[in-house]
């Protein structure tokens, strides 16, 4: 180890190391230390870059460790410094960044113990405020500071008649070009930061990264791609997104970006789809006399797009490749019906069908309903779940190894070790969003390439599909049973919960039956349950001691839940106090008011869902919604519920109200998060990177040419499970 001397002389840290140097921001010198055996998987704290301390904080608070995650803390935005918006034109409601110098810093008493400071300062053209809100220091901060100038970002207010401007959300930087010359006079990246990390020191901290180390991250698109789609090399995009030259070089370093990252997505999923399609399944020669077999014993007719979707299952199972086809359909569209159909096909051509849902209420309600309507037709139906006496479980485990048993409803539990199916000919998975990519392949090997039918009630907006199902092909059931009325959803404040109850009580007084949902508390499910018991004892002993009300919450045991989903059912409860565990798919018609306690709490897509609870028979429902949000997302949350219950624009709100990070919570499909990526705008990136996977896999299946050998290693890395499609 010749650098072992080396490595024992640590630097304070990778910036105090530099100080004093005069420079500007072209020519920053490197540090002195000698590192040449430096590669993306470095440790930073084994760089020049920075000490061992700063490389802690770095880890643990940022979670960037290696020399590549650094390459890859991208800005959140960037702050145009060449010049500044002078203050008078600044206006209302407006994220803006403005400089100036410190005139004046106050403290204001406010009656409750929070201390408001107002820091003014002052350009040419006029004087703005900075308000912090309880921040005891800030004052003394400003104070040590002197009349400097500063940089401060925040969001304007500005009352009506042009009053005073005033800036909340405030972050500042001390503006000094001699010890910060890469944080003025250019576009500046503002790094996404924790306690402890100053804009300056990351963003001095990112230059020499960027300095010493862009150059090795190779580059993994393909020579022919860049230049046909005209996108900028690897190293040029890791220099433009950190430290853009131009605004235009910025946006197509964002655009190369995401370009890469759908692109690598793409490939993996259409490479999954083609591999899929491939293999030899099963084909189910019987379908039309069964469809028909189905009809004949259900008590309402099928609706055009219940119809269309079981056709189009039909021509899938008729086929030898296996099927992997997504049911998309909102809330109470009557998915369940559309899987029996599948399920009733696979049995009647000799085989086994499996369905798994996501909890055991739904496992149970799906086995109830299943085992209803084909007991008639001589099926066996058998229910698998967790929560069954090992004896009876044993017993259904039996009878499914055997081939008695035709329809297998469950939980996880079908999935487990230790279950075999005498001949698996379709898996349909139920409320797909609960499970994972995983799960749905471990099903899959239950049987020797079963058909796979995937159901989701998240509708996700049209244009995402492919992102996150670039690997099913995609039936959606746009039309709800007739007679459906529309859920009136109303959105009450606190003060009117005893009129909201008052509504409840008429309807239950009819005989119909309600559900209130409580607040939701995220801090444990124990804490949860608690206040779900303190809800329903209220509502039983204060406000509804006439009617039978009932308690489901997560803590309760699974026998517990079912039999109180069952009386439920039978209408022996008149109200279901109830955590979010019902949000899945529950289906109980004479339920026909949903009360949701502190609504703003919960996300559209949640409140969408719950909502779904109720409007399932032909009688008018109502979702009433209690809430005082107290942010913008809230308000704007509670008015989108009111205005519309199309689940598909819901899904596309929200979308825009979490933004896509959040989306990526699909990390399982490997997604980077990058904070750049507007879900809307780059759909055409999206489609364009789909296009361009389609054809690269069809060039080049196995990603074998020369060249495609580094993308074929990025995108290895990126999903260890792709690398065995692609080798086989
Ligand atoms: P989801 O799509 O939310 O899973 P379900 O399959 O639970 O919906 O169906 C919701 C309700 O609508 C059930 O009570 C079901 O019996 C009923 N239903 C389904 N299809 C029809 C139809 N074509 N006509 C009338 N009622 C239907
Ligand atoms: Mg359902």
């Amino acid at each position: 180890m010749p650098y072992a001397a080396e490595w024992n002389v640590k630097a304070q840290d990778g910036i105090r190391y530099n100080a004093g140097v005069a420079r500007n921001a072209t020519s920053i010198p490197k540090p002195r230390k000698v590192d040449t055996v430096v590669t993306l998987d470095t440790p930073i704290a084994r760089t020049t870059l920075s000490g061992d301390s700063f490389a802690a904080t770095l880890s643990k608070a940022l979670n960037l460790t290696t020399v590549g995650d650094l390459l890859h803390h991208f800005p959140h935005r960037y702050e145009d410094r060449s010049h500044f918006l002078p203050i008078a034109q600044v206006r209302h409601g407006e994220a803006v960044t403005i400089a100036g110098t410190v005139v004046n810093i106050e403290n204001q008493p406010t009656r409750s113990r929070l201390t408001i400071t107002k820091v003014a300062i002052r350009d040419e053209t006029g004087i703005a405020f900075l308000v912090f809100f309880g921040n005891r220091f800030i004052k003394s901060a400003f104070e040590k500071l002197g009349p400097r100038e500063i940089i401060a970002y925040g969001k304007a207010s500005r009352r009506m008649g042009g009053g005073r401007v005033e800036l909340t959300d405030v972050e500042w930087e001390t503006i000094d070009s001699d010890a910060d010359p890469i944080g003025v006079n250019r576009i500046v990246p503002i790094y996404p930061l924790t306690e402890g990390i100053s804009q300056q020191r990351m963003r001095r901290l990112m230059w020499n990264a960027v300095d010493l180390y862009a150059y090795l991250a190779e580059e993994f698109l393909p020579d022919e791609l860049l230049t046909r789609l005209g996108m900028p090399d690897l190293h040029t995009t890791l220099r433009e997104i950190h430290f853009p030259s131009t605004d235009q070089m910025r946006q197509s370093a964002q655009r190369r970006l995401t370009f890469a990252e759908f692109y690598c997505l793409q490939l993996i999923l259409v490479a999954r789809k083609r591999q899929a399609q491939k293999a030899a399944g099963v084909a189910f020669p019987i379908v039309d006399p069964v469809v028909a077999e189905l009809r004949d014993v259900l008590p309402y007719q099928l609706t055009g797009a219940q119809g269309r979707v079981i056709g189009e299952i039909g021509e899938d199972m008729k086929l030898r490749r296996p099927m992997n086809r997504l049911i998309q359909g909102d809330v109470g569209s009557g998915k369940t019906v559309v899987a029996m159909a599948a399920l009733l096909v696979a049995v009647r051509n000799g085989y086994q069908a499996a369905i798994m849902a996501p909890t055991e209420i739904l496992a149970e309600q799906h086995y109830l309903n299943i085992h209803r309507t084909m007991e008639d037709l001589g099926i066996h139906v058998a229910l698998l779940s967790g929560s069954m006496s090992e004896k009876a479980k044993t017993l259904n485990a039996q009878a499914i190894a055997g081939g008695e048993v035709h329809i297998a409803v469950g939980t996880h539990a079908l999935i487990q070790e230790g279950i075999e199916f005498h001949r698996l000919g379709l898996a349909v998975v139920d409320e797909q969003h609960r499970f994972g990519v995983l799960q749905r392949a471990a099903l899959r090997q239950k049987g020797t390439s079963p058909d796979v039918l995937v159901m989701t009630a998240t509708p996700i907006p049209r244009t995402l599909t492919l992102t996150v199902y670039g690997d099913l092909d995609v039936s959606i059931i746009d039309q709800l049973p007739p007679g459906r009325k529309p859920v009136r959803t109303h959105w009450k404040h606190g003060e009117e919960r005893a009129a909201v109850y008052e509504n409840v009580r008429g309807l239950l007084k009819q005989g119909r039956q309600a559900y209130v949902i409580c607040p939701l508390v995220l801090e444990s499910d124990k804490l949860q349950a608690r206040a779900a018991t303190e809800l329903a004892l209220h509502l039983e002993h204060h406000v509804y001691p006439e009617f039978r009300i009932g308690l489901l919450h997560g803590q309760m045991k699974s026998a517990e839940k079912e039999e109180v989903m069952q009386r439920f059912r039978k209408a022996e409860l008149d109200l279901l106090v109830s955590t979010t565990v019902i949000e899945v798919g529950v289906d109980v018609p004479n339920a026909s008011i949903i009360v949701i306690e502190d609504a703003d709490r919960f996300g559209l897509a949640q409140l969408h869902q719950l909502r779904g609870r109720v409007g399932r028979g032909d009688t008018q429902s109502y979702c009433l919604l209690i809430a005082d949000p107290k942010t913008d997302d809230g308000v704007a949350r509670m008015r989108i519920m009111t205005e519309t219950s199309d689940g598909f624009q819901i899904a596309e709100e929200d979308l825009k109200l979490r933004g896509p990070g959040d989306f990526y919570g699909t990390r399982q499909s490997g997604m980077q998060d990058l904070p750049f990526v507007d879900i809307f705008r780059d759909v055409p990136i999206l489609h364009s990177a789909r296009a361009e996977a389609i054809a690269t896999l069809e060039q080049d299946p196995k990603l074998a040419l020369p060249a495609h050998l580094a993308l074929r290693s990025h995108v290895q890395g990126r999903i260890k499970a792709v690398s065995a499609i692609l080798a086989s």
